[in-house]
């Protein structure tokens, strides 16, 4: 039977409940046991497909099409295993799934409550992964912070559980905030009190308790936060800020969190986690020996959390090229073909970020004429690929009116366009073309040698495609269709004969990028922009 680890989140939002339960799987995972996370998000959504970047950050694609928080990139990240459908629950799925059941008849006509019937569905999904044999240990991340009316159903569900499975199969590690008062010169343990009464008085008490903080806590303060929240002192566990989120799991190895939970889980394994290539991997990020400038063209830029995963993969790939990568967001609403050469004065490489709808299109196709033109490395993903399509056709092959039929459904020239599947569509949520499809590559294309493979497997997440009907034009004129669904025939990948770099995937490739094995199209851009700063002399 799998051990079952929660973590839940007080005092306040953004702890980082995500990258603790990474990491903690990353030390467990490093002791040979077998190990994903879940996260339950109290959100009436039945997933964040349809939410917009900037109320949510990111959606993350799984293998199986399943569009999710991000905090599943950042188990994949940590753990370098896919996670599926079955690993991100929202409210609106559980609140779906009773409805429906509902409507079967399926209560024999019982009136159907919160509890036990939105329970009992949030305790069979919670039990779900660990079901099949496949793991020894489930993480469950609880989104929300505890207090919250919305997250109700889901402490109760894990008291149950808890009572259910028992203590030796069952721990709740709490997350919370131990805040700094700069005029006191103190750190503060009593909103940290407060949420663990407030957990305890729906009858969960937490077995350890991380403490986010800025200064290091005294034996005093350990001992405070030990004594008012009935936990060991030794399970106390400081999770001071770190430079990047990749320390975690070494800050939380000293301060024996995975000891800590084995010893209440009674799991034996190895004595110690082994932590080589991730050490390996801290020491390359952190010694680098080169700086590369890369441009980020997209129209969430003030928001971090949009691009996470992109982001997250130059980290990989800069620590695999030892060099250090320093990322200009640039807001492609405000790039025109007068102020583009000026903007990118700086840049050693050009990545035009994934995105939807008309806004910011035009500075999108003005950041890549400028690239294709100068030289510079061009890494176009998704609604990139799409945009250095259509500005090829526009400049090169001289089809003035090229567009997307997403921009202009009107258009002459519908360049990218969607497939007839697609337009007999009406629902938005769940129904763009998703997760991981097949691709062949040619076997003598840029793309061939940089994964050194000619099938890859890589995950979607769009509706619109581009239009074979122009591919014979565009390979006549230096645009190689490198990369095909075996399948539909899709075109997956583009790249430019005369160009020492200029590739866009109809892909996320930055969706399988991992802190073990980072994504060879960014390593290798990555490289490019190094060659391209060296060529500047
Ligand atoms: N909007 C484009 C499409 O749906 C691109 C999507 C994306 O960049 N993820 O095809």
């Amino acid at each position: 039977m799998a051990k079952h680890i929660f973590v839940t989140g007080g005092v306040t939002s953004s702890l980082g409940k995500g990258i603790i339960a990474s990491s903690l799987g990353a030390l467990l995972q490093a002791r040979n046991l077998r190990v994903t996370i879940q996260k339950f998000d109290p959100y009436l959504n039945v997933d964040p497909g349809t939410l917009n970047p900037y109320e949510h950050g990111e959606c993350y694609v799984t293998v199986d099409g399943a569009e999710t928080d991000l905090d599943l990139g950042h188990y994949e990240r940590f753990l370098n295993v896919p996670t599926s459908q079955a690993n991100n629950v929202t409210t609106g799925r559980i609140y779906q799934t009773v409805i429906e059941k509902e409507r079967r008849g399926e209560y024999l006509g019982k009136t159907v409550q919160v509890i036990p019937h939105i329970t009992d569905e949030i305790k069979r999904r919670m039990l779900q992964l660990g079901n099949a044999g496949k793991y020894d240990v489930i993480i469950t991340e609880l989104g929300g912070t505890v207090g919250d009316i919305e997250s109700l159903p889901y402490i109760e569900a894990l008291r149950q559980l808890r009572w259910e499975l028992g203590g030796l199969n069952c721990v709740v590690i709490h997350l919370t905030l131990i805040p700094y008062l700069s005029a006191a010169k103190e750190l503060k343990s009593k909103p940290t009190q407060h949420s663990v009464r407030e957990l305890a008085r729906h009858g969960v008490m937490p077995d350890v308790i991380v403490c986010r903080t800025e200064k290091k806590l005294s034996d005093e303060i350990k001992r405070k936060i030990s004594l008012f929240c009935n936990v060991d002192s030794n399970a106390v566990i400081e999770a001071i800020d770190a430079d990047t989120i990749y320390d975690v799991p070494l800050t939380l190895l000293k301060e024996n969190l995975d000891k800590i939970i084995l010893n209440k889980l009674r799991l034996n394994t190895i004595a110690e986690p082994n932590m080589r290539k991730w050490k390996t991997f801290l020491g390359k990020l952190k010694n680098t020996t080169q700086e590369a400038n890369i441009g980020l063209i997209g129209k969430y830029v003030e928001l971090q959390d949009a691009y996470k995963s992109i982001i997250e993969s130059f980290v990989h790939s800069g620590a695999a090229n030892e060099c250090k990568v320093k990322i200009h967001s640039i807001h492609s609403e405000y790039i025109n073909k007068n102020n583009v050469a000026e903007k990118f004065e700086k840049l050693h490489g050009v990545l035009v970020a994934p995105g939807f709808g008309e806004r910011g299109i035009e500075g999108k196709i003005a950041a890549i004429q400028y690239a294709r033109e100068n030289q510079i490395p061009f890494f176009g993903i998704c609604l990139g690929m799409q945009c250095a399509v259509i500005e090829f056709a526009r400049n090169v092959l001289k089809i003035k009116d090229a567009s997307s039929t997403e921009v202009d459904k009107d258009t002459p020239h519908p360049i990218i366009d969607m497939i007839e599947t697609q337009k007999k569509i009406t629902h938005l949520g769940g129904t763009m073309r998703l997760g991981a499809y097949a691709c062949k590559l040619k076997a003598k294309s840029k793309v061939a040698s940089i994964y050194r493979k000619t099938n890859i497997q890589e995950r979607h997440r769009h509706r619109y495609e581009f239009n074979s009907n122009y591919q014979a034009q565009f390979e006549a004129a230096g645009m190689s269709m490198s990369g095909v669904n075996p399948e539909t025939q899709l075109v997956e990948i583009v790249e430019l004969n005369n160009h020492p770099w200029f590739i866009g995937t109809q892909f996320h490739p930055e969706l399988q990028s991992t802190v073990l094995q980072p994504h060879p199209l960014f390593t290798a851009f990555i490289k490019a922009a190094i060659a391209y700063k060296s060529g500047l002399g």
